[in-house]
């Protein structure tokens, strides 16, 4: 295991310019700070605080500080502000800054002065105290003994395949987030993927997980959770403005994975402003961590029925026979529908039987089957949840004249599938997809697992440790009962 070598960023006084007020530098083991400009003497054009950052600056410098100065103009010029980020992160040799610092790099490159600066001013909030006229200025502490560290285990993805269990400084919330200690964290074909191959919109490292549910710990200024309370959150928060979001397909919103919820696989999980605002949610007492979490992937399932148009008694293949053809299963039957599932492992497809599914035999004729079993029709809707590509061109066969094909799993870039166009055309198949979420699917899915109508203790059928995490993947891998939870 290594340790991360800084502590959590927090304020820190310096003498104030005028010698009269805010005095002291607190805390015996910092041996180098870094200074991020507050800004104040070009935002204000005031003399008075240009003297004193003077004053502040020379203050740092003599007391084996190192200061790094943003200037306002060079807000407006994403080169320089690519050279301070890169001096910053060299400077701080800590993980989940550097992670932090490469996203707002990156932003930077595309982003308008406007925008610029109020990321700087995000992230000097973050970084530094954002009160120049309280005099004093913020820092970060660099101790000269690790040992003295507050830091939570977290199991971090440096790279495709390169996974561990390490130590982070332990998250501080700035204005407007949240801290919550994990108290479970499910695993999830995400999480699987991303060992594999990677997230096109999020860098590496990463702490890996995202279905979660936990307590509050600490807040942030004007954040309406208080500590202790329970909660539980959506992956990501949409904007609200664009044409997406604006539509009601707020699971669309091209901004809304720019700074996705991971990291539940830790002790504890910092939640960015934007989704405390928007996804983090209270659990109800009657609902366990282990169902709470299972808010993210329920809100999907949700978004895909909502797509399909089922008339009362439809029947519906489910392709897959993981958690989330479990989740389909349930809200299907719940519905009145009939469902079959085709699944390749035996005893997950015995628990969708146990819910009210008829199995498909995956090594006979799946058409005949299917055909013998719909007078002929063929199914209402047939759900992909499986990702094999094959597969879900197979299942185009297997749908009834104006029917449809539901794409919900996820599959790579590459894949172009082959449906024959006259199951388009004269039958009138629509083949549709669904994807991620809205903010109203997610209400649904806490509500719909409140009301107990869901198998909660089937989809989550298993607990480790944190620290046995590969167990849990391996178990998730090879397809053994449904959703493991981690407990850090
Ligand atoms: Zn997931
Ligand atoms: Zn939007």
């Amino acid at each position: 295991m290594r340790r991360a070598d800084q502590r959590p960023v927090r304020g820190c006084r310096v003498p104030a310019p005028d010698g009269q007020s805010g005095s002291e530098h607190h805390g015996d083991d910092e041996g180098v700070c870094l200074y991020l400009d507050g800004l104040s003497r070009d935002l204000h054009g005031d003399p008075e605080r240009a003297r004193n950052d003077q004053v502040i600056r020379s203050w740092l410098r003599n007391n084996g500080y190192e200061v790094i100065e943003i200037a306002v103009s060079d807000l407006d010029d994403p080169a320089a502000m690519t050279r301070h980020f890169k001096r910053l992160a060299n400077l701080l040799r800590r993980d989940d800054v550097r992670e932090r610092l490469r996203t707002d790099e990156k932003w930077f490159q595309g982003a308008t002065p406007s925008a610029a600066r109020a990321s700087v001013q995000r992230f000097s909030l973050r970084l530094v105290h954002p009160a120049p006229e309280e005099r004093y200025v913020g820092c970060l502490p660099v101790p000269r003994s690790p040992a003295t560290l507050g830091a939570m285990r977290a199991l971090v993805a440096e790279g495709a395949g390169k996974v561990s269990l390490v130590e982070l400084p332990d998250p501080v919330p700035g204005p407007g987030e949240a801290v919550v200690r994990v108290r479970a964290a499910l695993t999830c074909g995400t999480d699987l993927e991303f060992l594999e191959r990677g997230h096109p919109k999020v860098p590496f490292p990463v702490t890996l997980g995202h279905e979660f549910a936990g307590e509050v710990e600490s807040v942030g200024e004007g954040v309406p959770f208080r500590p202790g309370e329970r909660v539980t959150s959506t992956v990501t928060a949409p904007c609200g403005a664009c044409p997406e979001c604006r539509a009601g397909r707020e699971n669309l919103c091209a901004s809304a994975f720019d700074a996705p919820l991971f990291g539940a696989y830790a002790e504890r999980l910092l939640v960015p402003a934007r989704i405390v605002r928007q996804g983090l949610r209270r659990v109800p007492e009657n609902v366990s961590d282990g169902a709470a979490a299972l808010l993210d992937p329920l809100a999907s399932v949700i978004r895909g029925i909502s797509r399909l148009a089922l008339g009362s008694r439809a029947t519906v293949l489910v392709a897959g026979a993981g958690p989330i053809a479990l989740m389909f299963t349930s809200l299907l039957r719940l519905q009145g529908a009939r469902v079959l599932v085709l699944g390749r492992r035996p005893a997950r497809v015995a628990i969708l039987s146990a819910y009210g599914a008829e199995a498909l035999d995956p090594a006979g004729g799946i058409e005949e089957q299917v055909r013998a079993m719909t007078d002929g029709r063929g199914v209402d809707a047939a759900i992909d949840a499986a990702g094999d590509p094959e597969l879900v061109a197979s299942l185009a066969r297997l749908v009834a004249r104006g029917g449809t094909l539901l794409l919900f799993s996820g599959m790579s870039r590459e894949v172009v599938l082959r449906i024959a166009a006259s199951r388009v055309h004269y039958d009138e198949v629509d083949v549709i997809g669904s994807f991620h979420y809205r903010p109203s699917d997610a209400s649904d899915a806490l509500a719909l697992i409140a009301s107990g109508a869901l198998p909660c203790a089937a989809l989550v059928d298993g607990a480790q440790p944190l620290g046995a995490w590969r167990e849990a993947f391996d178990r998730h891998a090879a397809g053994e009962g449904m959703k493991t939870v981690l407990l850090p």
